[in-house]
């Protein structure tokens, strides 16, 4: 197990700084993830910590050690990507013995640890199998068993359900994290998939051009965003930008609009002009007559678009200045054209208008 330490990390392409000046410290046996929109920069820190790109400038450590001058393979990280790497002249048995064999392992202990590997991906009984015969989540496997019976110090895995069908993927994620779990290995895992970022990590890191915009938590990345940015890329939101009219302690009124909603500014109590970020399930459909909860403030306007999705309702409510804003219900609003949103002040998240 090895902790991680990226330190004002920086890389160009040309023009292009594909990688900012970066620092993160990522614990021992912690899932970590680089979260953020294609082109961000995602994959060359991964290769940077990997030992397949070069640095501009900064260091990188795993505990103790410096190995941006280390080459690759004395790194001892075992790497997964998208398209699964796996080599089609070599059965499953032969794909996952293959680091062992350059490591010089005796054919019996080979065998051992291929096996062992085999059956924590759980694909016991494949080894003689080749990979044309393999569907792409048995593919994965073989490319994530490769990847871990070498014993790495650091896993590193590069959107590595991409490929896959959407069921396929919500089951290897799990899986993934049952893995890594066992081994008490430290990850690094890429992906542009929020949901996927939320469900496996012990924290995120969301990247921006290049830069890293927040590190946290998932929940505190989704409840607590610390930019407009972060704010709509995680997950769907109402963004909204306005003035603050009114201060009462912690509470503030801002004017987006014609229309008021009330917040709490504690994070930022000097600004005048504000972002806010409310997130359609933080909205609820008052019924009619229904009260809102103490405390609660409550917008009106009319219902403009209803998406039944099964599960939930997502529609959108205009409100008499021209502000809409996406709600959410677990089931779906009547047809009553005018409807009352309820919301928590203490839900609003307010963000830095220049965020
Ligand atoms: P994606 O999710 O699309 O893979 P990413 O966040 O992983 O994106 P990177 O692949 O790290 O992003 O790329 C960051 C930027 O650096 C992009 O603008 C990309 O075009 C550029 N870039 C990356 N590698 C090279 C290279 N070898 N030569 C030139 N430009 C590159």
């Amino acid at each position: 197990m090895t902790a991680i330490t990226i330190d004002g990390v920086a890389r160009s392409f040309g023009e292009v700084r594909a990688v900012d000046g970066v620092s993160l410290l990522i614990r021992d046996g912690e899932f970590f993830t680089l979260l953020g929109p294609s082109g961000c920069g995602k994959t060359t820190l991964l290769r940077m910590v990997a030992g397949f790109c070069q640095l501009d400038r900064g260091r990188i450590l795993f505990g103790e050690r410096r190995v941006d001058d280390v080459a690759p393979h004395r790194r001892n990280t075992g790497m997964v990507f998208q398209n699964y790497a796996v080599f089609p002249n070599l059965d499953v048995g032969g794909n996952v013995a293959y680091g062992l064999k350059a490591r010089g392992l005796a054919a019996g202990e080979i065998a051992t640890k291929v096996e062992r590997a085999l059956t924590l991906v759980r694909l016991a009984g494949f080894a003689r199998r080749w990979p044309h015969q393999l569907s792409g989540g048995q593919l994965q496997r073989v490319a994530i068993a490769r990847a871990v019976v070498i014993e790495p110090d650091v896993l590193l895995l590069d959107e590595p359900l991409s490929n896959l069908d959407a069921k396929l993927r919500a089951e290897m994620r799990g899986e993934i994290r049952a893995l890594q779990r066992t081994l008490g290995i430290t990850v690094i895992y890429v992906t542009h998939d929020q949901e996927e970022a939320l469900a496996m990590s012990d924290r995120i890191a969301v990247m921006r051009a290049g830069r890293i915009e927040q590190v946290a938590a998932p929940r505190a990345i989704y409840e607590q965003p610390a930019s407009a940015f972060v704010a709509s890329f995680v997950g769907a939101t109402n963004l909204l930008r306005g003035a603050v009219v009114r201060r009462d302690g912690a509470v503030a009124d801002i004017l987006v609009g014609a229309t008021t909603i009330r917040a709490r500014l504690a994070a930022h109590p000097s600004l005048d002009r504000v972002a806010l970020s409310l997130r359609p399930e933080a909205l609820r459909l008052l019924g009619a007559g229904e009260t809102p909860p103490p405390g609660w403030r409550v917008l009106s306007g009319k219902l403009d678009e209803v998406e039944y999705l099964g599960a939930v309702t997502r529609f959108v409510v205009r409100l008499a200045d021209g502000t809409r804003l996406a709600a959410m219900a677990l089931a779906p609003p009547d047809a009553a054209s005018d409807v009352a949103l309820a919301y928590d002040p203490a839900r609003v998240v307010v963000l830095g208008e220049d965020a």
